[in-house]
């Protein structure tokens, strides 16, 4: 692992247990312009870590400090998630600098194995559950994609951060029955598909109505398991991922 140091001043004391890592995309035109704009007191933004795209790994912020990288965002019933977290920015243009033919700009190997290193380290450092490992839009759905469905979450719980759910959800029985549930809908199905996004740790009423706000944390939920199938309308295999997250999840907690 190559670290190397370029300090912020954008920070400030934590006031809240480090109990989270959050990952991003900078979603910029460049690493240097995601550097600069992260060490600039203007801008008000950090990171404790940068990995680029060649594997090297720049240090922001001291661990022991709080960086300012998750805005407005809540995961768990938690919020001040800056105070509870490191934060690891990915150079990645994501959504806003795709590909000139199209398309997300994929992440590289060589970047990929930096990030799991990275983690896999912090997590020796810090008592970081695994159900509060997170991606930016998982804890600010209405606001964020990063580090979006082109990022390998599957890769990297095979390498212990994050969970996947072990078997794919089966398609068959009793439960999956019927269709899934769209925008707009109300209803106990609803509820109940609230009720298990609300225990993996989204930010979610359980109203029992398809609303916007239950848009957008599909929408979030399907960037990081469902990277394929991102619509926001929870198709019958969305509910059943859904479902065997939380159930991944519950087992975890034990
Ligand atoms: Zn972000």
């Amino acid at each position: 692992m190559r670290i190397a140091w370029r300090a912020s001043p954008n920070f400030n004391a934590r006031r809240h247990r480090l109990d989270m890592l959050v990952l991003h995309y900078t979603g910029m035109k460049s690493a240097e312009a995601a550097l600069s704009r992260l060490a600039d007191p203007e801008a008000s933004v950090s990171a404790h870590y940068v990995v680029l795209e060649d594997g090297l790994i720049i240090q922001m912020v001291d661990e022991a400090h709080r960086a300012w990288h998750a805005g407005a965002a809540s995961w768990q019933g938690d919020d001040d998630l800056n105070s509870r977290s490191i934060g690891v920015e990915i150079v990645n243009g994501g959504h806003d600098f795709p590909l000139d033919e199209g398309g997300l700009s994929p992440f590289r190997d060589v970047q990929v194995a930096a990030v799991t290193s990275l983690c896999q380290a912090i997590l020796t450092r810090h008592a970081i559950p695994q159900t509060r490992i997170v991606g930016h839009s998982d804890i600010a759905p209405e606001r964020k994609r990063d580090p979006g469905e082109h990022f390998p979450w599957e890769r990297l719980a095979r390498h212990g951060i994050g969970l996947w759910p072990e078997k794919a959800p089966q398609l068959t029985g009793q439960a999956l029955r019927g269709r899934g549930l769209v925008s707009g809908e109300s209803g106990p199905a609803v509820r109940r598909m609230q009720d298990q996004l609300a225990a993996i740790g989204y930010d979610l009423p359980r109203s029992g109505v398809f609303d916007a706000r239950t848009e957008a944390v599909v929408t979030a939920f399907q960037r990081r398991w469902r990277p394929r199938q991102v619509t926001g309308e929870a198709d019958l295999s969305c509910l059943a991922m859904i479902a065997a997250v939380n159930d991944a999840y519950r087992a975890w907690r034990g």
